[in-house]
C-alpha cells in the first residue's frame, strides 16, 4: 500500500525523531481539538446522541488533558534512564533508551470514537512513530472529521487517517507494521492478533468483557447507587468499562434498587427519552441485539424503547440466570442485571469463576472486604467505592488482562507502549581484564565466580 511505504520512508528519514517535531504535532492535535470543538461535539451527537457535557468530559476535554500532559512531560519521560553496571563490566555505563518502533497502526472503536482513536495517536506521535489511524466506520461522522479535518493539522508525511470498513482493516492487517494498537471486541481482537503473528508484529489489544460491580451491605447505598448509575448510563451504557452487572448482598438488594431508580430519575427525569443528557444506541443492529438480551428476563422497572430514535430507557433486570445470554455476553447498553448473593465473598467467587474483566468495581466500607477484592480478583483495573474514575488519573495505566486484553496506555504508559526500551552499555577501552577470555583456568573461574 502506497501510503504505508511513504510513512515507512518518512520514519527511515528520521523526521519524527526530534523532540521539536513531536511537540509541534502534539500542539497541532491540541489546536485541532480547541478550534473544532463544536464540530466534534456535533459529530458525537449525530453518532451517539452524546450530550455536550458528556462529549466534553469523555472526549474533547479528556483528550486535551491527555495531549497537554504528554506535551509537558515528554522531555522528562524521554530522558535515558541510567542504571548501575556490575563490577565485572567496569569501567562502563548502562542506560535504558526509549526509541520509536517505526510505523504503527491504530484501529479505533465506535463508542468513544475520538478518544479511542486520538489517545493512542498522541502516545504514538510522542514516541516518535509514523502512524496510520483507522477510526471505526460505525461512528461515521466522527471518522469523517478525523479524515477531513485532523489531517489538515498533522504532518502528512508522518500521519495518515484512512476511513473504511472491515475490508480496509483486513487489507491493513496484511502489512508489516511495527506495532498494532487495536480497540474493540474480542472477536476482531483475535483476527488482529492472528494477522500480526504473520509479521511478528507486537500488539496492544484493548478489548471488552463483562465488568462486575460488587456491593456489600456495609456500604453507603445512596452514594453507591449514584456512582453505579453514573458509570452505567453514561453513553447509554456503551462504555467498555461500564458496570455490566451488579452482585449485591441480599440485605442491601432492595435499598440499592430503590436508590438506583431514584438516581435514574434524578439524572434523566421520569422520561429519559426527553433528557438532553441521555444518549442513544449506536445503530439498529445493536438496538435489536439489546432487545433480544431482554427476552425472558424480569425487568424491575417498566421497559420503554423507541426504534425510530434508537432509544432504550435505563433498565434494571432482576436476577437473570447465569446461563442466560444477558449474563454470557457483554451487554454494552443500558440494561443492568442485579443479582442477589448471600455474602460478599460469594460475589467475589462469582467473579473469579469467570473471565478476567476489564474493570471491576467493589463498594464496601469494610477494609477487610476491600482487601479481599484487591487480593482475590484479577482484573484490568480495580476501583473501590466508585466506577470509572481511575480513567482521570494519568499516573494509572489503562488496559486489560487475560480475556480483556493485553498492553496498556495513558500518559507515560502510552509512550512506553509505542517505544522500545533499548538497553545500552558503553564500555571503555581501558582495563581489558583477561579473566573472561580463554584459555580458562581454575584460578580464572574462581575470580569470575567472585565478580559475577
Ligand atoms: P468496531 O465495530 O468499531 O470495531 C473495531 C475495529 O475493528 C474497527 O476499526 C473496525 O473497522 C475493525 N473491524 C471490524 N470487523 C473487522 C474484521 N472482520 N477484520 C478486521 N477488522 C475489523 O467496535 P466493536 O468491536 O463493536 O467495539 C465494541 C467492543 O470494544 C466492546 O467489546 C467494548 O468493550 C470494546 N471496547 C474496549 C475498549 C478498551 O479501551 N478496552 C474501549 C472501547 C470499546
Amino acid at each position: 500500500m502506497k501510503v504505508f511505504e511513504e510513512l515507512r520512508a518518512s520514519f527511515a528519514r528520521g523526521i519524527t525523531r526530534p523532540l521539536s517535531w513531536r511537540i509541534e504535532q502534539l500542539k497541532a492535535i491540541e489546536a485541532f481539538l480547541t478550534e473544532n470543538e463544536s464540530l466534534i461535539i456535533e459529530a458525537l451527537k449525530k453518532d451517539l446522541g452524546k450530550s455536550k457535557a458528556e462529549a466534553w468530559n469523555t472526549e474533547v476535554g479528556f483528550l486535551l488533558k491527555d495531549v497537554r500532559h504528554t506535551r509537558k512531560n515528554l522531555k522528562r519521560w524521554l530522558k535515558p534512564r541510567k542504571v548501575s553496571t556490575p563490577a565485572v563490566a567496569k569501567p562502563g555505563r548502562s542506560k535504558l533508551l526509549l526509541e520509536p518502533l517505526g510505523t504503527v497502526l491504530i484501529m479505533g472503536a465506535w463508542n468513544y470514537p475520538m478518544q479511542l482513536s486520538l489517545s493512542p495517536l498522541i502516545a504514538a506521535i510522542a514516541a516518535g512513530n509514523t502512524a496510520i489511524l483507522k477510526p471505526s466506520e460505525v461512528s461515521a461522522n466522527s471518522a469523517r472529521i478525523m479524515h477531513e479535518i485532523l489531517t489538515q493539522y498533522l504532518d502528512p508525511e508522518a500521519v495518515a487517517v484512512l476511513n473504511g470498513d472491515a475490508s480496509l482493516a483486513t487489507e491493513l492487517l496484511q502489512l508489516p507494521f511495527d506495532h498494532i494498537f487495536y480497540t474493540g471486541g474480542n472477536r476482531v481482537g483475535k483476527i488482529v492478533m492472528r494477522a500480526a503473528a504473520e509479521h511478528l508484529t507486537p500488539v496492544t489489544l484493548e478489548l471488552g468483557g463483562k465488568s462486575p460491580v460488587l456491593v456489600s451491605k456495609k456500604s453507603d447505598i445512596k452514594v453507591t447507587a449514584r456512582r453505579i448509575a453514573w458509570g452505567k448510563w453514561m453513553n447509554a451504557g456503551q462504555t467498555c468499562i461500564a458496570p455490566d452487572y451488579v452482585l449485591v448482598e441480599k440485605e442491601a438488594y432492595q435499598p440499592l434498587v430503590d436508590a438506583l431508580l431514584q438516581s435514574i430519575k434524578d439524572f434523566y427525569t421520569d422520561d429519559p427519552q426527553r433528557s438532553k443528557d441521555y444518549g442513544r444506541i449506536i445503530n439498529e443492529q445493536h438496538f435489536r441485539r439489546l432487545l433480544t438480551l431482554m427476552d425472558g428476563q424480569t425487568l424491575i422497572n417498566d421497559s420503554d424503547f423507541d426504534r425510530s430514535e434508537l432509544y432504550i430507557k435505563p433498565l434494571l433486570v432482576d436476577n437473570p440466570a447465569s446461563d442466560s445470554a444477558i449474563m454470557q455476553e457483554e451487554i454494552f447498553g443500558p440494561l443492568l442485571p442485579i443479582i442477589r448473593v448471600d455474602s460478599f465473598q460469594q460475589g467475589i467467587d462469582f467473579v473469579r469463576q469467570r473471565e478476567k474483566p476489564l474493570a471491576c468495581y467493589a463498594f464496601s466500607n469494610d477494609k477487610a472486604e476491600q482487601a479481599d477484592v484487591e487480593h482475590q480478583i484479577s482484573t484490568g483495573n480495580l476501583c473501590i467505592n466508585d466506577t470509572m474514575m481511575f480513567m482521570l488519573n494519568d499516573k494509572l495505566p489503562f488496559g486489560g488482562v487475560g480475556n480483556s486484553g493485553m498492553g496498556r496506555y495513558h500518559g507515560e504508559f502510552g509512550l512506553r507502549t509505542f517505544s522500545h526500551e533499548k538497553p545500552v552499555m558503553t564500555r571503555s577501552f581501558h582495563l581489558d581484564v583477561a579473566l573472561r577470555y580463554p584459555p580458562f583456568s581454575s584460578q580464572k573461574l574462581k575470580w569470575l565466580k567472585k565478580l559475577m
